[in-house]
């Protein structure tokens, strides 16, 4: 099997530019960055993708790549941050180890993250979000909160109408 490239960097057999390090996790420049700063958090041990981590693995994860971009900020002075975890190699996935990448963004920088908007009609728009709506029904009684949040009943949603959605946010790339 070939060597997990972010396996040889946690192990330390491959030399990086550590800027964290705990018992779990460890972030690293990237070697070839987008901008200066631009900081990869992954877990030590090999996980394939999120889903191979604990909820609570999870948590830390998300919890240090906040921190880690609170820092960012500080230290380069950047005016905005993108968090890009990609699942999967039609998403971008290069490594078999999971990543996030943090990347330090400015205005009129050469960072490009974009897509075309696809036109989606109404019915399919409101096939997609009923679908959507109620396999994630489950999801609230899994996260731990204390607090109960409001969550979009299937009447609120049948209200909205998709042409709306659509106005109200449209889809600028180069604004996201
Ligand atoms: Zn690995």
């Amino acid at each position: 099997m070939e060597e997990c490239p972010f396996c040889g960097i946690a192990s330390k057999k491959v030399p990086s530019l550590i800027v964290y390090e705990d018992n779990n996790f460890m972030a690293i420049l990237d070697i070839r960055p987008a901008n200066k700063g631009h900081t990869i958090l992954f877990p030590k041990k090999h996980k394939t993708s999120i889903f191979d981590l604990s909820n609570n693995e999870t948590n830390k994860i998300f919890h240090i790549a906040k921190e880690l971009i609170k820092n960012i900020k500080v230290v380069t002075k950047c005016s905005g941050v993108n968090l890009v975890y990609s699942i999967g190699e039609a998403a971008g996935q290069r490594v078999p180890h999971m990543i996030l990448h943090l990347i330090p963004r400015n205005k009129g920088d050469k960072v490009a993250i974009t897509w075309e908007p696809q036109k989606i009609s109404e019915e399919e728009f409101k096939k997609i979000a009923e679908e959507l709506l109620k396999a994630n029904k489950s999801i609230s009684e899994q996260v731990i909160e204390e607090k109960k949040e409001k969550i979009i009943t299937e009447e609120e949603l049948k209200k909205i109408k998709p042409a709306e959605i659509i106005e109200l946010e449209p889809r600028e790339p180069k604004y996201w």
